[in-house]
C-alpha cells in the first residue's frame, strides 16, 4: 500500500534540488529527489515533500517524518559525505516512431507488461507498460483532483494478432482506405507505448470537445504524454483525429512537442537534424522514467 500511495504522488522538490535523479526504495516505488551534492549548501539536508508525507534526506540517509513511509527507502548507510560523482551526458533518446512507413515486426511482444489493477478506472486485465502505467497514476491522481470527468483507460497494448483483428473488422466496415483504425504493423498499440481513454468506454469522436478531452490536451504533456493524431496532423500521421489516444514520450519530450506543436513525425525529424548522436529507443525498456513537469522547474 506504501507504494500505491507514493506512485501516485507527486514528488515536489524544493527550488534548489537541481538536478534530480530517480530513486527507487525497496518496495520498488519511484519518487523524485535531489542527489546529495550541494547539500551542504541547505546544512545538509534536502526535504522532499510528497503529498502526505515529508521526507528529510540527509547526507545519505531517508528518514520519514510523520508519514506512513516508516522503515521505506532507508539505507543502512550514515555516511555524512555530501559529494555525489558526476554522470556523463546521456544521448538523446529518439522515441520510436510507428506508423505506415515505420512498422513494427508481427512478432514483436514487449516485454515489462502489466495489468491495471485497481488503482486507475478501467478494465482491470487491459496491460500497459509498466513505466506508462506509472506515469498515468501520477496523472489519474491530478485528473481526480481537477474539475473533470475522470475517463476509464479502454485499450493499452494490444498484441499483433489483436490489432489484426480490429483493423479487419473496421475494413469491413468502412472498405480499405479507412484511416479509423491502424493496421497492425504500423499501431503504437502493440508497442505498449500508448493508452486509449474514454468516458463512455467507447473511442469518442467529441472527446477533444469533453472537458476531460480538453484537460488532457492542455496538461497531459506535463506527465510525459501527447495527443498522438492531432487534428491538423493527418496527412503526417496518416490517422483521422483521435483525442483519446495519448503516447508516452517522457516529459522533455511531451512539453517540447506540445509548445511547438509538432507531431511525432516532426518532431523525429527535428531530433535527428538538432540531435546527430541521438539515438533510437529500441524498446519501451529505452521508456523515460515517469516525472512530471513541475519537476524541471518549468
Ligand atoms: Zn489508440
Amino acid at each position: 500500500m506504501i507504494c500505491d500511495d507514493i506512485s501516485i504522488n507527486r514528488s515536489y522538490v524544493y527550488a534548489e534540488a537541481r538536478p534530480c535523479k530517480i530513486q527507487t526504495c525497496k518496495y520498488n516505488c519511484a519518487f523524485w529527489f535531489c542527489d546529495i551534492a550541494g547539500a551542504a549548501d541547505t546544512g545538509g539536508k534536502r526535504r522532499v515533500q510528497l503529498e502526505k508525507t515529508e521526507v528529510v534526506i540527509e547526507s545519505g540517509k531517508v528518514n520519514n517524518v510523520g508519514g506512513d513511509m516508516a522503515g521505506a527507502a532507508v539505507p543502512d548507510s550514515s555516511t555524512t559525505t555530501t559529494t555525489v560523482p558526476t554522470e556523463p551526458e546521456k544521448p538523446v533518446i529518439i522515441p520510436m516512431l510507428v506508423n505506415k512507413e515505420n512498422v513494427m515486426s508481427a512478432d514483436f511482444v514487449p516485454v515489462n507488461i502489466v495489468e491495471i489493477g485497481k488503482s486507475v478506472k478501467g478494465t482491470p486485465t487491459i496491460k500497459l507498460n509498466a513505466t506508462v502505467l506509472e506515469a498515468y497514476k501520477v496523472m489519474y491522481a491530478d485528473i481526480k483532483e481537477a474539475d473533470v470527468t475522470v475517463p476509464s483507460i479502454i485499450s493499452g497494448y494490444r498484441s499483433y494478432a489483436k490489432q489484426k483483428q480490429l483493423y479487419d473488422k473496421k475494413v469491413a466496415q468502412y472498405g480499405p482506405g479507412q484511416k479509423v483504425t491502424a493496421a497492425p504493423g504500423p499501431s503504437e498499440h502493440q508497442y505498449s507505448a500508448c493508452i486509449d481513454i474514454s468516458t463512455d468506454g467507447t473511442c469518442q469522436n467529441n472527446f477533444g470537445e469533453l472537458d476531460i478531452g480538453k484537460w488532457i490536451a492542455q496538461n497531459s504533456y506535463k506527465y510525459g504524454f501527447v495527443v498522438r493524431y492531432p487534428v491538423d496532423k493527418k496527412e503526417l500521421t496518416g490517422i483521422n483525429f483521435e483525442p483519446w489516444h495519448i503516447r508516452y514520450v517522457g516529459v522533455e519530450h511531451a512539453t517540447y512537442m506540445y509548445e511547438h506543436s509538432l507531431c511525432l513525425e516532426e518532431y523525429v525529424v527535428y531530433l535527428r537534424e538538432t540531435y546527430p548522436d541521438a539515438v533510437d529507443e529500441q524498446s519501451p525498456d529505452d521508456f523515460p522514467a515517469p516525472r512530471w513537469a513541475g519537476d524541471l522547474g518549468e
